[in-house]
């Protein structure tokens, strides 16, 4: 076989992937073991009833076609209608691509704004696939780690430490996968800060956004930061449609221009009677509610649950789709803690290490299972943390 280029084959490394854990559990899930999944953030529930409705109307109605580069009309009206309620922005329909998931929508951020070699910054904890995207477009990047002990609020000063003079971009995800801290306002307007005084573009990874505990604040809304900022959205996580993907990029109009250029190569548009379904949905609001109010109540059910275990302590766990548990105190290797919980309780939880060191010493719990399950898998957690620690001691 001729050779592969180094930009396909770079992407992934090879070696531990960090995945380890959560793909034992399913294979032996498969070979029939009784094993309560919390290490996946895919929703337990099927998409709402009124998007799937939508989607079949479309198909029926002939929505069979090539669709615009950029995405059909009225979703990029729907979404620009989305940014402007998500991002306190108001926004056009030039100021938005449509794209197939939040992925696609990171992939292009950092495709248009980073060159081969140019170097960004990412904030740690961090979802799994950004180290992969920059590598894609044989960018470097810096990794600054946030500390459990502050709730893992990124820290600006850090940040700044971490720059050098090729650096264009910074990275952030609030609410955050894996830590589900919400950024604060008073952090993001550091970084804001820094992005004006040394010119960089801001990456805001935000598809959690109607998962926050709060109202949620987007640095996009900032003073002078409309201009630098890249708003990564999806409708997998607040519509519940993972499968579906769609997701969009929110951005100065002379950068979504370009970014059709890379649609015209890689998507070329998207699929025409799932787009109609998306516009519907993101114009009824279809789920949206009813979505927010099952995660957040369950991240209550499962912080009050583990409440007063001990040694465990929550940290971040203030939106999204996960809770993130400080374990050092019983076991310093979060991976090995992790193995011997599948083992002893058949509970899957991803050890925090995956997600760069910042989460080293943490697990992640999905909130991604009914209310029961989770009750189930915490007595399961607070079974084993007990007989860990007097076989320990
Ligand atoms: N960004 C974050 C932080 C995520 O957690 C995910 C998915 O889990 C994505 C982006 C990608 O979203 P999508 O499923 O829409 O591609």
């Amino acid at each position: 076989m001729p050779r592969l280029s180094s930009r396909i084959t770079g992407i992934i490394p090879s070696g531990k992937d960090g995945w380890e854990v959560h793909f034992t559990a399913m294979t032996r899930r498969h070979a029939g073991e009784d094993i309560i999944m919390l290490s996946v953030g895919d929703h337990d529930f099927s998409t709402p009833q009124e998007t799937v409705e939508a989607c079949v109307s479309a198909l029926h109605g002939g929505f069979h076609h090539y669709t615009q580069l950029p995405g059909i009309p009225e979703l990029r009206v729907a979404m620009a209608k989305v940014s402007t309620q998500a991002t306190g922005v108001a926004t056009t329909p030039a100021e938005v691509i449509a794209t197939p998931g939040g992925q696609a929508a990171l992939y292009a951020a950092v495709q248009a704004v980073l060159d081969p070699g140019d170097h960004a910054i990412v904030v740690a904890p961090y979802y799994a696939t950004y180290p992969g995207t920059f590598r894609a477009a044989g960018a470097g990047y810096t990794v600054v780690e946030t500390r459990a002990e502050d709730g893992f609020q990124p820290d600006a000063a850090a940040i700044e430490r971490a720059l050098r003079p090729d650096s264009r971009a910074i990275l952030i995800n609030t609410p955050n996968n894996p830590t589900g801290a919400v950024y604060s306002k008073a952090s993001l307007e550091d970084i804001a800060a820094l992005c004006r005084e040394r010119d960089l573009w801001l990456l805001s990874d935000e598809v959690y956004w109607t998962l926050g505990s709060g109202e949620h604040v987007s640095p996009r809304a900032l003073p002078g930061m409309a201009e630098r900022t890249l708003v990564i959205n999806s409708m997998s996580k607040s519509h519940g449609m993972t499968g579906w993907r769609i997701g969009w990029l929110t951005a100065p109009k002379d950068v979504i221009r370009q970014l059709i250029d890379l649609n015209l190569v890689t998507t070329y548009g998207l699929t025409d009677f799932v787009s109609h379904a998306a516009a519907e949905a993101l114009e009824k609001e279809y789920g949206v509610r009813e979505i927010a109010e099952r995660y957040a109540a369950r991240r209550l059910i499962l912080l009050d649950a583990i409440l007063g275990m001990n040694d465990v302590v929550v940290r971040g766990s203030e939106g999204g789709m996960y809770v993130m548990l400080d374990i050092r105190a019983i076991e310093p290797d979060c991976e090995k803690f992790a193995f011997a919980l599948l083992d002893a309780e058949k509970v899957s939880v991803m050890p925090g290490a995956s997600f760069g060191e910042a989460a080293a010493g943490h697990i992640r719990l999905s909130l991604c299972q009914p209310d029961a399950i989770l009750e189930e898998a915490v007595t399961r957690l607070r079974r084993f943390v007990s007989q860990y620690r007097s076989k320990a001691a």
